[in-house]
Formats: C-alpha cells, structure tokens, sequence
C-alpha cells in the first residue's frame, strides 16, 4: 500500500470563470500554503484558462486540472482536447466521466475509461467520476450501478498515483441536497472494497472523494467519513472563502 492518504480538494469550476478570475485563484493559492503535508489543493477551470492559471499556480501548492480530455492524442475532433494538450498547458490532472459529460455528451464507461487512459499517457492524473441517480438510490441500486461504473470506467493497471476515484451522487450535484454519513459510509467503504479487490495493495492508496453540494458548513461531517480522502467541489470552489472553507477541514 502507498504511504500516508494526502486528502486532495479538487475544485470543478465548470463553464465558469473568465481571465479576470485569476484574481480569485491568487487568494486560493495563497490558502494553500498552510495546507502543506495535510491536503493538496486543485483547481479545474475551463480549458479558455488552464495555461494562465497554470502559470500563477506555478511553484504554488495548487495544482491545476482538466474538466475533460479527448482518449487520443490528436486527431479530427473539432472543438475537442486531448491530454497531451492539457499538459502542455500546465494540467496535472483530468476529471474524466462527470455526470454533466455522462448525461449533456452521453459518454459511456468504455469511453470514460479510454479518457482515462488518454490521461495516463499524457502523464496526468485521471479523476473518475461515479454515482447514483436519484430514482437509483430510490429503489436501492446505488451500489449496483456505482460497482457497475467502476468496472467500465476504471481501466486496468490503476495506482494510487495515477486515479483518484471521486463519488458525485447526482442527485446531490448543484442541489443542496447531501447523502448522510452514514450513506457516503457505506458507498466509500465499497468502493474501497472493489478498489482493493481490482488493484491489490494499490487500491488502499486511491483517494476516493465526495461530491455533491460540499460547502464549508457541511464539509467537516462529510470530509470526517472513514474512506472519504477529499472532496470535488463545484458551486463553492468559485469563491476562495468557501473554497478554502472547505479545505480548512484538513488543517
Ligand atoms: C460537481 O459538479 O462536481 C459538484 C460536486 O458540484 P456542486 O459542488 O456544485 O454540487
């Protein structure tokens, strides 16, 4: 097993932010300082301002992400991006498989997976998003369908250094809405479980985060779950108060 779980609070800017928000990604950078050794930081901006944050992120303890990438390294894909482009642009990491990608562009596990390994390639880290619809939890099939995301989207040959797993029930995305500790325990405790099962020693390294309407008010009661290493955060990772909000939780 890898050593020490280092949380990791990952912020989905989605199609949000424009070049004057570097303003507000300095005030993140600056909070990530005395978050050093506890939890790393990450923003995932629009693809528009992954160089320029990249390059004020630069020698920061905040890392910068990809929203997306394409599986191949190049090609005829109009208004697509592929890894290799991320990284040049200073990308460390890619969100692969959202539920707004796997609903809004019907993406399937297999292609979910083939991004993910399009990362890999380009040396980044793939971040794979898995949950439940609100009918699915309703009748009972969220592990059913959270194991059967996993087994589609997580390619073979995942470590702890390359996959972060991040739960987004998505009945919880944008709504306010939360599962209780006790459900984001047992969802985690299985992913946990299938990781260790799939990967070996290697699967009790992979950071598993909670998404879904983490805010600073909440964040201590979710972030505290056992098997819980850190959150994806959407509408609160705009602001750097609620941002670094969230992330105090670690210090
Ligand atoms: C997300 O989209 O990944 C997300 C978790 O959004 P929010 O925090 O706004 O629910």
């Amino acid at each position: 097993m890898a050593g020490k779980v280092i949380p990791l609070v990952a912020g989905n800017w989605k199609m949000n932010g424009l070049s004057g928000s570097v303003g507000e990604l300095g005030k993140m950078i600056a909070g990530a300082g005395p978050l050093a050794g506890k939890a790393e930081l990450m923003v995932c901006p629009p693809a528009t301002l992954i160089a320029t944050f990249a390059q004020a992120a630069r020698g920061s303890g905040l890392t910068i992400g990809g929203q997306d990438c394409h599986a191949l390294a190049s090609g005829a894909h109009t208004g697509d991006i592929a890894p290799e482009m991320l990284a040049d642009a200073g990308a460390k990491a890619a969100i692969v498989g959202h539920s707004e990608r796997r609903t809004d562009h019907h993406e399937t596990d297999a292609q979910v997976r083939a991004k993910a390994m399009g990362a890999w390639r380009a040396g980044l880290t793939a971040i794979v998003c898995v949950g439940e619809h609100r009918g699915e939890r309703e009748t009972g099939e969220t592990l059913r369908v959270v194991g059967r995301q996993l087994a589609g989207s997580l390619p073979d040959g995942s470590t702890a250094a390359n996959l972060v797993v991040a739960y987004e029930p998505v009945w919880a995305i944008g709504t306010g809405l939360t599962p209780t500790p006790a459900d984001v325990a047992e969802v985690h405790g299985f992913i946990r479980r299938q990781l260790a099962e799939r990967f070996g020693s290697e699967g009790d390294g992979i950071r598993i985060l909670y998404g879904g309407s983490v805010k600073p008010s909440n964040a201590k009661e979710l972030m505290t779950v056992a098997h819980v290493n850190g959150a994806l955060v959407g509408g609160a990772s705009l602001k750097a108060d609620d941002f670094l909000g969230i992330a105090k939780v670690y210090l």
